[in-house]
């Protein structure tokens, strides 16, 4: 009898198993076909941009492949967006713990990133070179697009269903009431350029150092209230697809994100980054560096993108919506989840690093046991490591004691960050 029930079962598993097999087979083949184009036109040969299609979660695994695609405006030189391209994949690679399956990977990416963007500009600061940079970074992992954002260069988001939205956030003083406010609460001072005589000229900028954003990579001679945390957004497409662009300001200052969508929407990839950048030329001339990178992602079963998504879907899609951002003032959000195509995971641009890097439950740590930056992901000896939370005593949220925990390094860098005291890598 226990004999039989045992081979009955055995022949239910048979079939059991092929399923699963057939479920992951779908599963895998559900991902979108990426395609992409890049087109730049240089003037003054400081915009860079990064495009990966072979990153891996696991490293050795094809099929946890991931893809990135950046865009970095420097100004004042070029060394910092080259160092950036270089090395900011890594060090947010470096943040992340290793692991965990896709869910968790996705989850932990927000903080990794503002991990990434810190550790890259004190590395870049360290070096004592004045120059700075925007960087708009991309992760597309299946339909889950994560961006990670400081400066002006922008990435929109085109559903092709009439609805086009910006990912990102301009950290642009003259535009930005919120930075302006938080860069002043931090010491900075923001004004225009005044000429002999008093008048004032050009776009509004931060003192010390005249720059017209709020937030970069490098830049160590103006204030630390010019921070590298960037707004990070992540959403997740519908698998009616949509489209990327990425691109600097030399496109934003010509064309608007709609005008940018609407100029390529009837072309591939390849050919959209070339019209876009040919449309911001024919509108403003050559008169900064022009950068545009299109990323389609396509439903592997349907190489032409539909024109409107299916209207099932997107009932679908209203009770699925998820909303985690903090804050609603962000106009963009209401009108991507208005569309009902696209599934808002999470959002927060704050600049204080306590509240970006969070509480500790998934926090890394080393191999040996002991604890680490949660910055620079150095390890840190018990007596050593600094809570995020520490300093805010009078707080009644504060947790002094509890992690993440950073190092001295780091905990000045953030305090300076915060206009709480002067830099302490800044080159003088
Ligand atoms: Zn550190």
């Amino acid at each position: 009898m226990a004999s039989r029930e045992g081979r009955r079962n055995q022949h239910r598993l048979v079939p059991l198993a092929a399923l699963i097999n057939r479920e992951m087979k779908n599963k895998k083949l559900e991902k979108p076909t990426l395609r992409f184009g890049c087109a730049a036109q240089a003037k003054k040969g400081e915009d860079y941009y990064l495009i990966r299609t072979d990153c891996e979660r696991i490293p050795g695994n094809p099929s946890s492949a991931f893809s990135v695609f950046a865009v970095f405006d420097g100004h004042n030189g070029n060394a910092a967006a080259i160092f950036t391209r270089e090395n900011l994949l890594n060090h947010v690679v470096g943040a992340m713990p290793c692991g965990i399956g896709r869910d968790d990977w996705l989850q932990a990416l927000p903080r990794a990133l503002v991990a990434g963007f810190v550790k890259t500009d004190k590395e870049f600061q360290r070096r004592g070179e004045t120059s700075g940079t925007t960087a708009t970074f991309v992760i597309i992992d299946g339909w889950t697009v994560t961006v990670a954002s400081v400066g002006d260069s922008r990435c929109v988001l085109d559903t092709q269903g009439d609805a086009v939205a910006n990912l990102t956030v301009d950290h642009r003083l003259e535009d930005n009431v919120e930075e302006r406010e938080r860069v002043t609460a931090s010491g900075g001072e923001v004004g225009r350029l005044s000429i002999c005589g008093g008048a004032e000229i050009g776009p509004l900028r931060c003192w010390p150092g005249g720059l017209c954003l709020s937030r970069s990579i490098g830049d160590t001679d103006v204030g630390e209230f010019i921070v590298p945390v960037p707004h990070v957004k992540q959403v997740k497409l519908s698998n009616v697809g949509g489209r990327l662009i990425i691109a600097s300001d030399g496109i934003w200052d010509a064309l608007s994100s709609n005008a940018a969508a609407k100029a390529c929407r009837d072309l591939p990839a390849e050919l959209a980054a070339r019209q876009v950048v040919k449309e911001a030329l024919q509108t403003r001339g050559l008169r900064d560096d022009t950068t545009c990178i299109v990323v389609d992602m396509i439903p592997p079963d349907n190489l032409v993108m539909p024109s409107t998504p299916p209207k099932k879907q997107n009932r679908l899609r209203a009770l699925l919506c998820r909303i985690k951002s903090k804050g609603s003032g962000n106009k963009l959000s209401k009108k991507l989840s208005a569309v009902n195509i696209v599934e808002e995971l999470f959002e927060e641009g704050s600049a204080m690093l306590a509240e970006r890097l969070g509480a500790d439950s998934s926090m890394k740590q080393s191999t040996s046991g002991l604890f680490i930056c949660a910055v620079c992901q150095v390890d840190l000896i018990p007596s050593e490591g600094i809570s995020v939370h520490a300093g805010s005593i009078f707080s009644t949220s504060s947790k002094p004691w509890q992690g993440p925990f950073l190092c001295v390094d780091c905990r000045n860098k953030k305090d300076a960050m915060e206009g709480k005291r002067t830099s302490g890598v800044r080159a003088v």
